[in-house]
C-alpha cells in the first residue's frame, strides 16, 4: 500500500473503466476502486445515441456532439456496436410532427459529413448519404409487396422486415430508418475487463467501497490525497470521482456538492420467438412522462428484446426523478436518495409480482404499434438502475466531466456514449499539469482493447 499512483479513480462504470483505459494506455498509473464485484455493472445501455433522435426535445447542439461522441465511442470498441439501424415513428395522436424530425435528421447527415471530411475513419455509420431515410406513405404500400430478408442490409430492406410486424394505421407518416446502433453493454464490460486485466498500469480493485478520502494537497505529502476503504488505503495524486448515480455521495466525502438531478429508471426483458425476420430498433415517439411517453423496443439475441416506455407505469417512476441539492449531498447512511420503494430494488432487487406486472405492462405498450407483440413473454428480470444528470436541466442528455478543484475531476455522464470524451479531457488535464505522468506516448485506447482476442469477449460477455 505504499506505492503512490498518478490517479486514483473511484467507481467502475463504463465512466470509470473506460478512463482507466486510456490513461493505462498513455502509460499513466492508476487505480480503480469499484464496490460491486465486477465492472461496468451499473445501469443498462443498449441504444447508441448516434444523433439523439429518440429525444427531439433536445437542442441540435446536443445532438451534435452524441452524434460525435457516439462515432468515438463506437471506434473505440467496435465489438460491442450491433449494426442494425433504429425505425422512427410518430403515433397518430402525438403533438411531435414528421417535419421537425426530419429538419433535425438532415442537419445530423450534413454534420456526419463534416465528421467524416475531417477524418474518413469517422465513417462507422456508413456512407453520410445513408444515415437515415424518409418513407412516405405510397413508398411504404410499395414496398409491403416485396419480400422479407432473412439478412437485411439496406434501409429499404429493414423497412419492408419492420412492415411485416408494425400497425402502420397507427402511425403518421413519412416514417424514418436512422443508422442509430445497438450497444452491448455485456461485450463492452467483457472488453474493458479483459484489456485492464492486461495492462501494467492500471490496478483494478473490485468489492472495495470508498469510505473516507484525505485531502492532502495542502501538506508536505508526496501524494495529494489519500482514498480509504475497509480493505486499505491508497494515495494518489489526482482523484476521479465516476461515481454515476453516488457521484454526489462521494463528493460529500470531499466536502462539497453539486447540483443536479438522480433518476431511476427500468427496461423489461421479454421474449418474441418464431418471427419470421430480423428487425431494426422500434421507436414509436410520444411525450415523455405521460402515458403515451415513447415505446422503444430493442432486438437482442435469441429471440429477447428489451422494452423502455417512458411513462411512470413503465420505465418511469414515481418519485425516480429526484433534484439533489446542497441539502440532499449528505452521506447516504442519513439520507436515503430515493423513496423507499426505489430503495429497495436498488439495494435488494424486484419482487416476482413486480416484475410480471410491469413487464406485461410493457408488452402491452410495445403491443399498440406492434400487435404480434401481444403474445411475447417475460424474459427476465428489468434491467434498471440510476444515473445522474448534473446541473438544472433534467432534460440535459449530454455531459462529460468538470473539474471543480484542483487535482480533482468529476465525471458527469448521462449517456454512455460521452465516458470517453471524458477520458480524454482527464488525460489532457493530467498531462498538462504534469506532463511526467505519461510513461507511453499519448494515444487513443484502442491497443489494449485490440489485443483482446473476440472469443475470449464472447465468453465473459455471455456470463
Ligand atoms: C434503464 C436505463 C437505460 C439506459 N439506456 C442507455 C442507453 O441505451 N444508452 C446510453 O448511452 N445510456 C443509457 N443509460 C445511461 C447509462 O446507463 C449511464 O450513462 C451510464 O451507465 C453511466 O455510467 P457511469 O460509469 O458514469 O456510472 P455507473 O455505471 O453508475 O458507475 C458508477 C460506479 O461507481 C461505483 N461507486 C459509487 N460509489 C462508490 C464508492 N463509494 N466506492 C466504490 N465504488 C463506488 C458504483 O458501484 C458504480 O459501479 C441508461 C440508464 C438507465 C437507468
Amino acid at each position: 500500500m505504499d506505492q503512490t499512483y498518478s490517479v486514483g479513480i473511484i467507481g467502475g462504470g463504463i465512466s470509470g473503466a473506460v478512463t482507466a483505459l486510456h490513461l493505462a494506455n498513455a502509460g499513466v498509473d492508476c487505480i480503480l476502486l469499484e464496490q460491486r464485484e465486477s465492472l461496468v455493472s451499473g445501469p443498462p445501455f443498449c441504444h447508441l445515441h448516434a444523433g439523439g433522435n429518440l429525444y427531439p426535445d433536445i437542442s441540435d447542439q446536443q445532438c451534435r456532439l452524441l452524434l460525435r461522441q457516439s462515432i468515438e465511442s463506437a471506434r473505440f470498441f467496435p465489438q460491442a456496436i450491433d449494426q442494425r439501424p433504429t425505425f422512427l415513428s410518430i403515433p397518430q395522436n402525438a403533438p411531435l410532427r414528421p417535419a421537425e424530425i426530419h429538419r433535425r435528421l438532415t442537419m445530423l447527415k450534413e454534420y456526419y459529413q463534416s465528421l467524416i471530411q475531417e477524418d474518413p475513419s469517422n465513417q462507422i455509420l456508413g456512407p453520410s448519404r445513408e444515415y437515415f431515410q424518409a418513407f412516405s406513405r405510397e413508398e411504404l404500400e410499395s414496398l409491403a409487396k416485396r419480400s422479407l430478408k432473412a439478412k437485411p442490409k439496406t434501409h429499404e430492406e429493414w423497412m419492408r422486415n419492420t412492415l411485416e410486424v408494425i400497425d402502420l394505421e397507427q402511425l403518421q407518416t413519412p416514417v424514418f430508418m436512422v443508422q442509430e446502433y445497438g450497444w452491448n453493454m455485456f461485450r463492452l464490460a467483457a472488453g474493458a475487463q479483459l484489456a485492464l486485466e492486461e495492462t501494467e498500469h492500471c490496478e483494478v480493485r473490485c468489492r472495495t467501497k470508498v469510505t473516507c478520502i484525505l485531502d492532502l494537497r495542502e501538506d508536505s505529502t508526496d501524494h495529494n490525497w489519500e482514498i480509504q476503504s475497509g480493505s486499505g488505503s491508497y494515495k494518489v495524486n489526482f482523484l476521479v470521482n465516476a461515481g454515476g448515480y453516488q457521484t454526489r455521495e462521494v463528493e460529500a466525502l470531499l466536502g462539497l456538492s453539486t447540483p443536479g438531478w438522480i433518476e431511476f429508471k427500468a427496461s423489461y426483458l421479454t421474449q418474441w420467438s418464431n418471427l419470421p425476420c430480423p428487425l431494426p430498433e422500434l421507436i414509436f415517439h410520444g411525450e415523455r412522462g405521460t402515458p403515451e411517453g415513447m415505446a422503444q423496443l430493442t432486438p437482442n439475441n435469441g429471440g429477447y428484446f428489451q422494452i423502455h416506455g417512458m411513462s411512470e407505469g413503465i420505465t418511469l417512476f414515481p418519485g425516480g426523478l429526484k433534484k439533489v441539492s446542497e441539502s440532499t449531498g449528505g452521506p447516504p447512511a442519513n439520507q436515503p436518495l430515493f423513496n423507499p420503494g426505489i430503495m429497495s430494488k436498488l439495494q435488494k432487487g424486484w419482487d416476482q409480482e413486480e416484475i410480471e406486472l410491469r413487464t406485461n405492462r410493457a408488452i402491452g405498450y410495445i403491443g399498440k404499434y406492434v400487435p404480434d407483440f401481444h403474445r411475447a413473454e417475460v424474459g427476465g428480470p428489468p434491467l434498471y438502475g440510476a444515473q445522474q444528470i448534473v446541473g438544472e436541466d433534467s432534460n440535459l442528455r449530454v455531459a462529460e466531466v468538470s473539474f471543480p478543484q484542483d487535482h480533482y475531476a468529476r465525471i458527469d455522464t448521462i449517456k454512455a456514449s460521452s465516458a470517453l470524451s471524458a477520458a480524454g479531457k482527464i488525460l489532457d488535464k493530467i498531462l498538462e499539469q504534469e506532463p511526467s505522468q505519461a510513461k507511453a506516448p499519448k494515444q487513443s485506447p484502442q491497443p489494449l482493447i485490440e489485443a483482446v482476442p473476440k472469443s475470449k469477449i464472447d465468453s465473459i460477455a455471455k456470463k
